[in-house]
């Protein structure tokens, strides 16, 4: 920590709100009874710590918060440089009367991803993949642990936008296009804050979360926005009533059972089909703000609007600052112009188009998550957990995470897991590039190619787990292919995190020429395995024929190690696809339960690899629907123990099926899947019964 002893300086005030013992109500009520509107104005206000034009000025300004967006980093970036560059910023808080910490926030989407040598998670697409609610908690615990060492006590995650049409440029956000997937994955709130309650926020492990985009970014529509772009990035989300409550506001509710302290608005707008209003940005929408979100879900939070978003509202900047104000955001993310802000801000509520009480409603929304966060006790970095970042334990829960997320679409003639004995050839761009199996929101803002931080790529996972195999690597299949046994194509994306989606932008769910020559090349000199690194279903297409084994890698992050983990056998795959993975993009948007629905793979596929069949049949399935039957009456119906059942349950079908799988054969699975996300293991068994018996 700085030099100064905070404590000393604290205690000599002696006023009610500094006195840890008071319930933090009272604390909050006596603080702003204090306050002076600048002094509010400033708490509202989030700026980038870029754009401030001195450190000075989060005194004179009496800034409430700052961030770093996307690749806004100290340097060097060490976890101790993060630490150092947070407690240079909070002293200077220690000119001001009152000495109201900052919070300050980034955007850990998966891992800490700013900080070179963290822990990078896959991307949510992959935890959704994994089906695995306390896997997801953990990952989230780890992140936090990972965070608030480095003196960073708010983190902007996780994104719980429902994807409905893969187009869209942040699907890699989304935990899946199915509200009960995407809702059951919440616990990842659980893993960053601790209780509901919020009584653990003060932990040197734990960060305030932040749900979002509050709603619907996952909706928006592919050829049509507000500003008239072709776009499914901040475009408009056009709906029922009925598909907004039970699609799209469904996993925020849960959020705010979890007790997020904090949610962020969409870029995005709202279309209610049958009212009138037209298309409102989220950021402008007081009957979801004020009414669902505070009002009728009961959230008592924050809401910290996202970048810049408010400059989006049509009208001056004065009319965006008391729309969205009004509207109930109570921090504006500026982050460039804090000085214009609040001074706009207080003018407007001087000329009374804001009221008072809106704003001490958003102070004491602001002040009660500092509290709560032992911010006044404790401003700077507690740095024992400091040299846990990137621990081999954190890698090892993000490895895990990583195997897990495996999902196998196709695998003719058993050809994975490999064994170590056999002669691969590894091709494709994304077999030995950190970067690209980490994807955007790492190190840097979109992303990028290359050895951008500390950790295994996939290839070198495949070294490690099998380190007497013979392993060719030739990224272009450039090397001759003769006399392998087996061949390992690792195909996808290239990083990018916000912006995808517009028409033309060189984004689309096609392989590049030069994968596409790799695959083909590969697959017709030996049996191969394809495996795709991305962020979204690619388009396989007829090569699907070609191939003998489909891997959705998505974006593992750092561990390639858990991928090889499953490539050779060391744990079973038992992904499970969390979006519908299409033959076309015409078929765009194509989710669970459509009318019409004749995708490639169906939500909710993937073969399990499991060390040795399961035996036994009909009389299997009975037991495992007794089985099911008692943990739901134990109100265990979501536990890993229900999970297993019907995962064996889903194997004996699979057997059954062998290789005659179709869309239409692979419904039951995607219904189980929701069956059991529901809490509803015997119904799932039932359902995969039927299966087994029409096969
Ligand atoms: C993104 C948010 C993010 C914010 C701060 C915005 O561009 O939409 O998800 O939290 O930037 O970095």
């Amino acid at each position: 920590p700085p030099a100064e002893d905070p404590q000393v300086v604290v205690d000599a005030h002696g006023l009610p709100y500094l006195d840890a013992r008071l319930p933090v109500k009272r604390r909050v009520a006596d603080l702003v009874s204090r306050m002076t509107l600048a002094e509010k104005a400033g708490q509202m206000t989030q700026a980038e710590r870029n754009a401030l034009a001195s450190q000075g000025d989060i005194a004179s300004h009496a800034l409430g918060s700052l961030l770093s967006g996307g690749g806004s980093v100290p340097t060097p970036n060490t976890p101790e440089a993060w630490a150092r560059m947070v407690d240079a910023y909070q002293l200077r808080t220690r000119a001001t009367r009152f000495q109201i910490p900052l919070i300050y926030g980034v955007d850990a989407v998966h891992g800490h991803n700013n900080v070179v040598g963290a822990t990078i998670m896959p991307h949510n697409i992959g935890i959704g993949a994994g089906r695995d609610p306390e896997l997801a908690r953990r990952t989230g615990a780890v992140t936090a642990k990972e965070v608030r060492a480095t003196g960073v006590p708010w983190d902007f995650a996780p994104c719980l936008c429902v994807t409905r049409d893969e187009r869209w440029g942040r699907s890699y956000e989304s935990f899946g296009e199915d509200p009960a997937l995407v809702t059951a994955m919440a616990t990842v709130i659980d893993g960053m804050q601790g209780r509901a309650s919020g009584e653990d926020l003060d932990r040197n492990d734990k960060v305030l979360a932040s749900a979002k985009h509050f709603v619907g970014d996952g909706g928006t529509a592919f050829g049509s926005s507000s500003t008239g772009s072709y776009t499914t990035d901040q475009g408009v989300t056009r709906v029922t009533r009925e598909e907004l409550e039970a699609v799209h506001l469904a996993p925020f509710a849960e959020a705010v059972r979890r007790g997020t302290g904090t949610v962020m608005p969409s870029y995005s707008s709202l279309d209610v089909i049958g009212d009138d209003a037209g298309p409102v940005k989220m950021h402008a929408d007081a009957a979801m703000i004020n009414g669902v979100l505070k009002g009728r879900m009961g959230f008592e939070g924050f809401v910290i609007s996202d970048w810049q978003a408010i400059d989006q509202i049509p009208g001056d900047y004065p009319s965006d600052v008391r729309t969205s104000v009004n509207a109930g955001l109570d921090m504006i993310m500026v982050p460039t112009n804090y000085r214009d802000f609040t001074r706009i801000l207080r003018e407007e509520v001087t000329a009374g188009r804001i009221s008072g009480a809106r704003i001490d409603d958003a102070v004491s929304r602001i002040l009660t998550q500092k509290f709560r966060l032992g911010l006044f006790e404790k401003p700077y970095a507690d740095t024992t957990h400091l040299a846990e970042v990137g621990s081999p334990a954190h890698r090892a829960v993000a490895r895990e995470a990583v195997a897990k997320s495996q999902v196998l679409l196709k695998n003719d003639g058993g050809v994975l897991p490999l064994k170590a004995s056999q002669k691969v050839y590894v091709a494709g761009s994304n077999a030995d590039d950190l970067g690209n199996q980490a994807g955007g929101w790492t190190i840097s803002w979109q992303g990028s190619s290359g050895r951008i931080t500390t950790g295994t790529t996939i290839l070198e996972g495949m070294r490690r787990a099998a380190p007497d195999a013979e392993v060719t690597y030739s990224e272009d299949a450039s090397a001759d292919p003769a006399g392998h046994d087996v061949g390992v194509v690792v195909v996808g994306e290239t990083p990018y995190a916000e912006g995808v989606g517009d028409v033309g932008n060189g984004h689309d769910l096609e392989l590049s020429p030069a994968d596409k020559a790799a695959v083909d090349k590969v697959c017709a000199a030996m049996r191969c395995a394809v495996l795709v690194v991305s962020g979204r279903p690619q388009l396989v297409g007829d090569r699907l024929g070609a191939v003998d084994a489909l891997v959705a890698s998505w974006l593992p992050g750092t561990e390639g190690e858990g991928v090889a983990d499953v490539l050779y056998g060391r744990r079973p795959f038992t992904g499970q696809l969390p979006v519908t993975w299409p033959k076309s993009e015409a078929q765009l948007p194509l989710n669970v339960g459509d009318a019409v629905y004749d995708p490639q793979f169906p939500y909710g596929w993937g073969l399990t690899t499991l060390a040795k069949p399961v035996r036994g049949g009909e009389s299997a399935l009975k037991a495992l629907a007794a089985g099911a039957r008692a943990l739901e009456a134990a109100g265990r119906g979501t536990s890993p123990a229900a999970r297993k059942l019907v995962g064996t349950a889903r194997l004996i079908v699979q057997q059954k099926m062998a290789g005659g799988i179709t869309a239409a054969s692979a419904k039951p699975f995607a219904e189980a899947d929701r069956l059991l996300l529901r809490g509803e293991p015997s119904a799932a068994v039932g359902r995969l019964t039927a299966a087994y018996r029409a096969a």
